[in-house]
């Protein structure tokens, strides 16, 4: 293999930091008649060493996940940060827009069209260039960031937000790490990688989404007068702490790969050995990894509810668990439902009291995980 070049600055310096060996594609759900097996490609995440970024390191093309129904949690995080956004005065009506998407879907020009901001010439300039989880798509990061920076029209501001990579080390979220999300940013290496396209840092906003979402807003050197302010001084000092650009600060995801994997596998196995039924809730890529990590098949979980329709029909990548509709679980009434995506535990159990009425329990995935590792500790 030819030695990796950075995807944001080319150096071919850094370590490879998490290692989830070979995994199926988790956006390629194949037909629940699929016998597989599923091609699998390796998934790792590597540092750079020069400009700090972490990244996936192998680079499969794969196909993308079907647009699930996007979540409550998603759509009322965007109403949050727009309205946070727009009281700080970055959203003046008659300013012009242009949105990177994520290809998972979750558009806030619907928003920002409310507030009477305009939607630029695709391709074109605007004051405001908005991404939402869109620039980690790109396998070529430094090219995708000098695309975005381009298009910021003299005294704009460019709007960037990102699961930040100290959440990812701190909550232990090694499933974060997937096939077709190229880049995993910390505060300071996008500082690093917008000095590169001559922007910096002004402010930033954090938010509870997955556990710490923060949205940046840079501008170019010299078109607004202040430096970085007190959030983002503080973001980088939470970087320094959780070792954003020390490899060895990464140890602890991979060690919970293994601990995470085997508390659901015994987790599964405790509750069909006392016969009780649990289905899984959540057909997302996060929970690819996990199950394909734990060995877990159909015999431990029957199936994974999901309110798609676009998933219906369709198994678990890399297993035999199908995917099921919301109508499985009156039908099943399972004794647990074990849910794979923790920000859509009080949306699921809103939408589907039957459960806790016939006598079963929601369950939190993450909180198996770190149950058994404090017991390990
Ligand atoms: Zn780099």
């Amino acid at each position: 293999m030819d030695k990796h070049a950075c995807r944001a600055c080319r150096g071919s310096s850094g370590h490879l930091v998490l290692d989830l060996g070979e995994q199926p594609a988790c956006d390629y759900f194949p037909r629940s008649d699929d016998p597989g097996p599923d091609p699998v490609y390796p998934l790792q995440m590597w540092l750079c060493s020069s400009c700090g970024l972490a990244q996936l390191l192998a680079d499969p093309t794969v196909p993308e996940e079907p647009r699930g129904t996007e979540p409550a949690a998603l759509v009322a995080q965007a109403a949050d940060a727009v309205a946070r956004v727009g009281a700080a005065g970055l959203l003046p009506g008659g300013a012009v827009v242009a949105e990177y998407g994520s290809p998972h879907g979750g558009s806030w020009l619907g928003l920002l069209a409310g507030r009477g901001l305009g939607t630029a010439v695709p391709g074109g300039q605007a004051d405001v260039i908005l991404d939402c989880f869109g620039l980690m798509h790109a396998a070529d990061q430094g090219r995708a960031l000098a695309e975005r920076a381009a298009r910021v029209a003299p005294g704009g501001v460019l709007l960037l937000q990102y699961h930040a990579l100290s959440t990812i080390i701190a909550c232990r979220q090694w499933n974060a790490l997937r096939h077709g999300h190229y880049a995993y940013y910390s505060t300071t290496a996008l500082t690093a990688m917008l000095a590169a396209v001559g922007f910096a840092p002004r402010t930033a906003w954090q938010f509870d989404l997955y556990g710490g979402t923060v949205l940046l807003a840079a501008a170019r050197d010299g078109d607004r007068g202040d430096g970085p302010d007190e959030t983002i001084r503080s973001l980088l000092a939470a970087d320094a702490r959780a070792g954003v650009r020390d490899p060895g600060a990464f140890s602890g995801l991979q060690r919970d790969v293994r601990g995470h994997a085997k508390a659901l596998h015994d987790w599964l196995a405790q509750e069909r050995a006392a016969g009780r039924e649990a289905i899984g809730y959540g057909a997302a890529s996060r929970a690819v990894a996990l199950l394909c990590q734990a060995h877990v098949d159909r015999g431990l979980l029957p199936a994974v509810v999901d309110a798609s329709p676009a998933k219906q029909g369709l198994r678990m990548p890399g297993t035999d668990i199908p995917v099921a509709g919301p109508a499985l679980l009156a039908e099943r009434q399972p004794a647990a439902v074990l849910v794979f995506v923790p920000d859509l535990m009080a949306e699921v159990r809103d939408a589907y009291p039957q459960v806790e009425a016939a006598g079963g329990r929601w369950v939190d995935v993450a909180a198996l995980g770190s149950a058994s590792l404090q017991q390990d500790a």
